[in-house]
């Protein structure tokens, strides 16, 4: 079921999502080569907790119950989502992709991120800069009229004009009282197929996007996820409500251009 969000739940879908965003800020200002993923998650969940929010994916259920023990989901290089921090120091040239989520005042914000460490290889960093692309070729498909499968295309035809893969078995989502609502919002599809967007939705877009072949796995721990040929993958992610005509970006970069500034691409 599609929960449809008033204009107050909208407001306090972009309060929490603006948090993910400041949060994600001051992830930025850490990332470089020694960091742990472990330091990034203790930031974060710090930063989260002093705003008065919990962090949504500490505990969060995998579907055979395994909780996921950290506030952020740390993905290097060939690991595309869900990945668990760890003590291993990010390298010159490593790609992290870190997915945040928070609760606030009921309500559930969701934002990623694919950053680089150091200098990167220019084929990565061009994968990096596609995959945002299509994050918002993707959400300017997100209006009332509009369909899943017109947001699912744009995704795939940016990225598969560039000779990327687009991952299947995970996809964006609807979002507000739960972190993951109806509707699944997937990075491929068909123009004018699938669920009609309507006024009060709010979904979470997340293109997952591989340098090689889109086929994953999932690693026996029940989370990580990573590209079969080990090549690597990029993930960003906006919250976005559907409103007013256009698509609303509930979450934001702002805070990470503001730390990266001319390194942002
Ligand atoms: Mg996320
Ligand atoms: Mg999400």
């Amino acid at each position: 079921m599609i929960f449809l969000k008033t204009e107050e739940e909208i407001a306090l879908m972009r309060a929490a999502n603006q948090l993910v965003g400041k949060t994600l800020g001051e992830v930025a200002k850490l990332i470089k080569p020694g960091v742990t993923t472990n330091e990034l998650t203790r930031v974060a969940e710090e930063f989260i907790r002093d705003n008065g929010a919990e962090p949504t994916f500490k505990g969060y259920p995998n579907q055979d119950d395994v909780p996921f023990p950290a506030a952020l989901c740390t993905s290097v290089n060939e690991m595309v989502v869900h990945g668990i921090p760890n003590d291993e120091p990010l390298k010159e040239g490593d790609i992290v992709s870190v997915d945040c989520g928070t609760l606030l005042n009921g309500y559930n914000g969701d934002s990623a991120y694919t950053f680089a460490v150091g200098e990167i290889a220019p084929e990565v960093r061009e994968l990096l800069k596609v995959t945002k692309e299509s994050l918002y070729l993707g959400i300017e498909q997100a209006v009332a009229g509009k369909r899943l499968g017109d947001i699912g295309f744009a995704v795939q035809s940016h990225c598969e004009s560039h000779g990327y893969g687009v991952v299947r078995e995970f996809v964006g989502h609807g979002i507000g009282r739960e972190m993951h609502e109806d509707p699944c919002v997937p990075n491929y599809g068909r123009r004018g197929y699938g669920t009609q967007l309507k006024k009060g939705m709010c979904i979470a877009i997340e293109p997952m996007i591989t340098l090689g072949d889109r086929r994953v796995y999932m690693e026996s721990d029940g989370w990580s996820v990573r590209t079969r040929d080990h090549k690597p993958a990029a993930h960003f992610e906006h919250t976005v409500a559907v409103y007013n005509g256009k698509a609303e970006i509930l979450s934001t970069f702002d805070y990470i251009a503001e730390v990266l500034g001319d390194k942002e691409f």
